[in-house]
């Protein structure tokens, strides 16, 4: 027997209505190319998304195109969200900092229609114009007065483009089920991977994302995301926000710059701001040389990459702030797992609360959660046994784009293998010990790269740190620390191995200690571990 309740269809749409409704008045602020500090409402933000589906309509567009963008987070990139998946088409959010080719390989696999582009990049699509000759054209997203000279065909004016579309518009009733978004995994090994997500897993996924264990979003909060709106939805915060009706803070091309960022953080009262280690690195770096304390910051949402102890700890020590950490990846909507004490744990100590938040989180309803053997066994949850994390839920990628199972991601049982190792204690909390591809083998042993680089960030001395295996004639590998000394710091390799002694097992304390004046970063502020290990490909240990 079915239950009498009614079947409304999870649709992104309806997040856009109910913000408009019932939060109309609550500002965006943006910071973008052509205007410093955009500001305007929900309401405004809905009715300008309704003019631009309407004038898709009118360039042809059919329910299920690809429709690109190829922008910072700002005002209009939003409005794009809203408008192009509210509509029924797919949203796919390019990293402008992918190489051209791999840029090339995601338009044309995805097959984009139109892309709509910051000024900024329209130099970098002209680059590539040729290559991909199946897109129709171009949406530039700015005014008239800052349209730029370009060769690109077919290129229209944004603003001009809606300005004289109705503000009337319908929203489909479209299945719950259809596609709304694409965004293609970095593609560290082999081409990018497209990961097709649907209204209803994003609902779903803003639905968890505001509960009060994760980020306890409200309308009394002020929420800042310095995670792109080109990668994994800016961890489905534009979603959420209007979901919660909190205000939003986009920062536009501004996203790693630590002066930017503590203005616009004090200027408009942010509460709760999100991101990946390095820009915190960068708006600590930044607070501490230029004096400045964050007192109206509450919390952070720290993922993408392990979280450093010491910064959790500055966090906390010199700002007051909170930082909650979280782990997902594109295939996961990104939302796996965060972290916050949960009821019942036995009284901690300030530093017992530290190697609590040094973990990547526990399970949010909505995402399971296993680890397994070299043969698929599940691992016991004792806080001790690593091996392959496997999650399984409602915002996770059951295939890749047009891979048609060929991924090799996914398991007979219909588990996702994350390409994590990790640890579950039995409280379910969740510590990622590297990715199955940074694991350093010694000794026919691991050792956890991330614990290392973590360990390390805790000395003064250390701005950034990376750890990778090198080949060695016995051990099969052994650890290499590369380091970045903090400004005006002077350490020994010596110095910064003593620092391990009594805080990691003796034989994973690093053989070599590199320094070096810059790391190598992905396009999402991850340290390129791909690109270290060729760099010291050749590199002789001395132990
Ligand atoms: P890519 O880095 O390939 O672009 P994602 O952005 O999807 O892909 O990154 C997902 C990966 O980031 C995870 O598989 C994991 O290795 C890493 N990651 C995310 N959050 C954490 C965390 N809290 N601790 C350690 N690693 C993390």
């Amino acid at each position: 027997m079915l239950g009498l309740m009614m079947n409304t269809p999870l649709l992104i749409s309806s997040i856009a209505e109910h913000g408009a409704q019932f939060h109309g008045g609550r500002e965006i602020v943006s910071v973008t190319a052509d205007n410093p500090l955009h500001r305007y409402t929900y309401r405004e933000c809905v009715g300008r998304a309704k003019q631009l589906a309407n004038a898709l309509n009118g360039m042809g567009a059919k329910k299920g195109d690809r429709i690109a963008t190829l922008a910072w987070n700002d005002y209009r990139h939003l409005e794009a969200y809203y408008g192009i998946s509210g509509a029924g088409y797919v949203c796919h959010t390019i990293n402008p900092r992918l190489f051209p080719e791999q840029l090339v390989f995601i338009i044309n696999h995805a097959e984009d229609r139109w892309i709509f582009t910051d000024v900024m990049f329209v130099p970098l699509l002209e680059a590539i114009a040729d290559m991909i000759p199946n897109v129709e054209g171009f949406v530039v997203m700015t005014d008239n007065a800052h349209m730029p000279e370009t060769t690109l065909n077919n290129t229209v004016c944004y603003e001009e483009l809606i300005a004289k579309e109705s503000l009337d518009y319908t929203w489909p009733e479209l299945d719950e089920r259809t596609a709304s978004a694409l965004c293609y995994t970095s593609g560290t090994t082999g081409d990018p991977k497209g990961v097709l997500y649907d209204h209803r897993s994003t609902v779903l996924h803003a639905m968890a994302e505001i509960a009060p264990d994760t980020m306890s979003l409200s309308s009394y909060d002020s929420v800042l995301p310095v995670v792109p709106l080109f990668h994994v939805n800016a961890w489905g915060v534009p979603y959420s926000a209007f979901m919660a009706g909190a205000k939003l803070v986009l920062p536009g091309p501004k996203m790693g710059d630590g002066e930017t960022l503590c203005n616009l953080l004090d200027s408009e009262d942010v509460t709760l701001a999100l991101g990946v280690p390095t820009v915190w690195l960068a708006l600590l770096q930044y607070t501490e040389s230029a004096g400045k304390r964050l007192d109206k910051l509450q919390r952070t949402i720290v993922g993408g990459a392990a979280v450093p102890r010491s910064m959790i700890e500055a966090f906390r020590d010199k700002h007051g702030v909170e930082v909650r950490q979280a782990w997902g990846m594109t295939e996961t909507s990104p939302l796996g797992v965060a972290n916050s004490p949960k009821a019942g744990l036995p009284e901690m100590t300030p530093d017992e609360q530290l190697d609590l938040a040094s973990k990547a989180g526990r399970g949010v309803y909505g995402c399971e959660l296993r680890i397994v053997d070299g043969e698929g066994n599940e691992l016991p949850w004792d806080g001790e046994a690593y091996g392959p994390l496997q999650v399984r839920g409602l915002w996770i990628c059951s295939d890749y784009y047009k891979l048609a199972g060929a991924g090799g991601a996914h398991t007979d049982d219909g588990w996702f293998d994350t390409g994590d190792v990790a640890t579950i204690d039995p409280e379910g909390y969740m510590a990622i010990t590297d990715r199955t591809k940074d694991v350093i083998k010694s000794g026919g042993e691991w050792i956890s790269s991330i614990e290392l680089e973590n360990t390390i960030m805790g000395h003064p001395a250390v701005a950034e740190a990376a750890v990778i295996g090198v080949a060695h004639p016995k051990w099969t590998e052994r650890p290499l620390l590369i380091v970045i000394k903090a400004e005006g710091q002077d350490v020994s390799g010596d110095e910064l191995l003593a620092w391990y002694e009594g805080k990691v097992a003796k034989w994973w304390i690093p053989t070599d200690v590199e320094f070096v004046t810059e790391l190598p970063h992905t396009a999402t502020g991850k340290i390129k571990k791909i690109e270290l290990r060729k760099q010291f490909a050749d590199y002789q240990l001395t132990g």
